[in-house]
């Protein structure tokens, strides 16, 4: 096998979903695995998955990465997870609601806080982005609306890329960014080779917005939930 070789996409939204098992930290140069480096912690991550189930009941205690369906039905145990992370990384319960939102796409999760006097009021978390990517995608993002909610609640800076919310998110682990996945072509401007948008398929209509010029549709990508962008294979 070529090991110049992209992953796919499905490969790399799998590892994605489970990245806590080979990259707890979140060090790993996702832009630059082959394919056989994601096939390879893709099987780790398989034989890991298979015995934490068989040694799932025997703890009560909480323990995040044991976590892989969470309720839809309600929001119930969403919050009841949300509030777990809440009082193990920060100290503190989370006292605003936390729900399942379904019109929610262009984000993984959402921080609501009232601007003028800049009070929490509630997390949400994309429903469909749990479909995506699976249970242990959620709590990652819960981790991060967390850090903007209790940042918010101290009366320090909580906008992502505040250097405060970036240090919270670096000591629990949380992704930097809760944004809305996207894949497809990466293309650019024909006269002045600027990076324009992301599109599936070549529309004749498609312009640059820098020159009004044609598009060029070069490498095929996947832009993950936490802003990272990995070339892949079709
Ligand atoms: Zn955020
Ligand atoms: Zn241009």
């Amino acid at each position: 096998m070529n090991s110049k070789q992209k992953p796919t996409a499905l490969m790399l939204k799998y590892l994605y979903a489970h990245l806590f098992v080979v990259d707890p930290t979140r060090e790993l140069m996702l832009e630059k695995l082959s394919y056989q480096d994601v096939y390879e912690l893709i099987q780790q991550i398989k034989r890991f998955t298979k015995e934490k189930q068989q040694s799932l009941s025997s703890s009560t205690s909480f323990q995040e990465h044991v976590i892989w369906r969470i309720d839809t039905s309600s929001s119930e145990e969403l919050y009841q997870i949300g509030n777990k992370l809440s009082l193990q990384y920060f100290g503190r319960p989370c006292k605003v609601p936390i729900e399942w939102d379904k019109s929610v796409k262009d984000a993984a999760g959402r921080f609501i806080f009232e601007r003028t006097h800049q009070k929490p009021i509630k997390i949400v978390q994309s429903l469909w982005q749990y479909t995506q990517f699976g249970a242990q995608h959620v709590i990652a993002t819960l981790k991060h609306e967390l850090a903007h909610y209790h940042l918010c609640l101290q009366k320090k800076p909580f906008a992502d890329g505040a250097p405060e919310f970036v240090a919270e998110c670096r000591r629990i682990g949380a992704p930097l960014f809760a944004v809305k996945m996207l894949e497809g072509y990466q293309t650019y401007c024909s006269v002045c080779s600027a990076k324009a948008e992301v599109l599936k398929k070549p529309r004749k209509k498609d312009k640059s917005p820098c020159c009004k010029a044609d598009l060029v549709f070069k490498e095929y990508i996947i832009r993950l939930p936490d802003g990272r962008i990995v070339q892949v294979e079709v």
